[in-house]
């Protein structure tokens, strides 16, 4: 079957954009800059954000879809946005997102995994699986295993690391072997490194990339923002476009190391 994750590909899949879609001009003016300085295949943006605490920005919800689609076509590139609900599954299918993702706060719970598998009866689309926030490797896999038994067939993981109650460096600590286990368990599943949400730290980002890149994961997914500092949602982690094509151009890939 022909993946979008493009799995075998020379190049590591890269999917980028901002951690929220905030205004219709943030999306646009983030996605031609991304345009102007790197070369990525799906472009991201959080539409519903699973906020911590309340009275946080909790993402522009629909009206943002046609924002991220609308960039995506100017990228020419397939978009990507986070469902929590079947509500947020129903939205953007409408709106013509290419591809959907479960969150690390939705993979812990069977139901609400159960019930987005439930609402993609018979459709197409390509879905991506964040690890559970806690290290739990069968809870990651039964999340695949739900959306395949409703025919979901292309589907890849992303690695954001688990949370930990303090880390001296990382907001969330990797714990490589989970990846690993998961790429012996599940060895035609793409795995695609999220170093933003790992790190939490934008001056982090390239030794977690350059890492995951060392591994073989199938790629990264990195947050990027017009003006990173006055983002809404993940500032520290969020980095310029052009900042974001430096450190990509400063990637050491398998297939250059001699
Ligand atoms: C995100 O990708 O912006 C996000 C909320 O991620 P996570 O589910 O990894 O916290
Ligand atoms: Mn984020």
């Amino acid at each position: 079957m022909n993946s979008i994750f493009q799995k075998g590909s020379k190049r590591p899949i890269l999917i980028a954009g901002p951690c929220s879609a905030e205004t219709e001009e943030q999306v646009i003016e983030t996605a031609l800059q991304i345009k102007q300085f790197c070369n990525i295949d799906m472009l991201r943006a959080g539409i519903w954000k699973p906020r911590t605490r309340p009275d946080s920005f909790e993402g522009v919800g629909e009206i943002g879809l046609s924002w991220l689609v609308n960039a995506g076509k100017e990228l020419g590139v397939p978009t990507t946005t986070e469902v929590a609900n079947t509500k947020h599954v129903e939205q953007a299918l409408k709106a013509g997102v290419d591809v959907l993702w479960i969150g690390a706060r939705t993979t812990v719970n069977p139901f609400a995994v159960q019930e987005i598998a439930d609402s993609l009866k018979g459709v197409t689309i390509p879905v991506m699986v964040k690890n559970p926030v806690n290290p739990d490797l069968e809870l990651w896999i039964g999340a695949f295993e739900r959306l395949e038994k409703v025919g979901i067939k292309d589907l890849a993981a992303i690695h954001r690391g688990f949370s930990v109650y303090k880390h001296p460096k990382y907001r969330n600590v990797p714990n490589w072997e989970i990846p690993i286990a998961l790429h012996e368990r599940l060895p035609n599943l793409p795995i695609i490194n999220d170093p933003s949400h790992i790190t939490g730290n934008r001056n982090l980002l390239l030794e977690v990339s350059q890492k995951a890149m060392d591994l073989n994961f199938d790629g990264l997914i990195i947050e990027t923002h017009r003006n990173p500092d006055a983002a809404w949602s993940d500032a520290a982690q969020q980095l310029t476009p052009e900042n974001l094509g430096i450190l990509l151009d400063s990637l050491v890939l398998r297939s250059q190391k001699s």
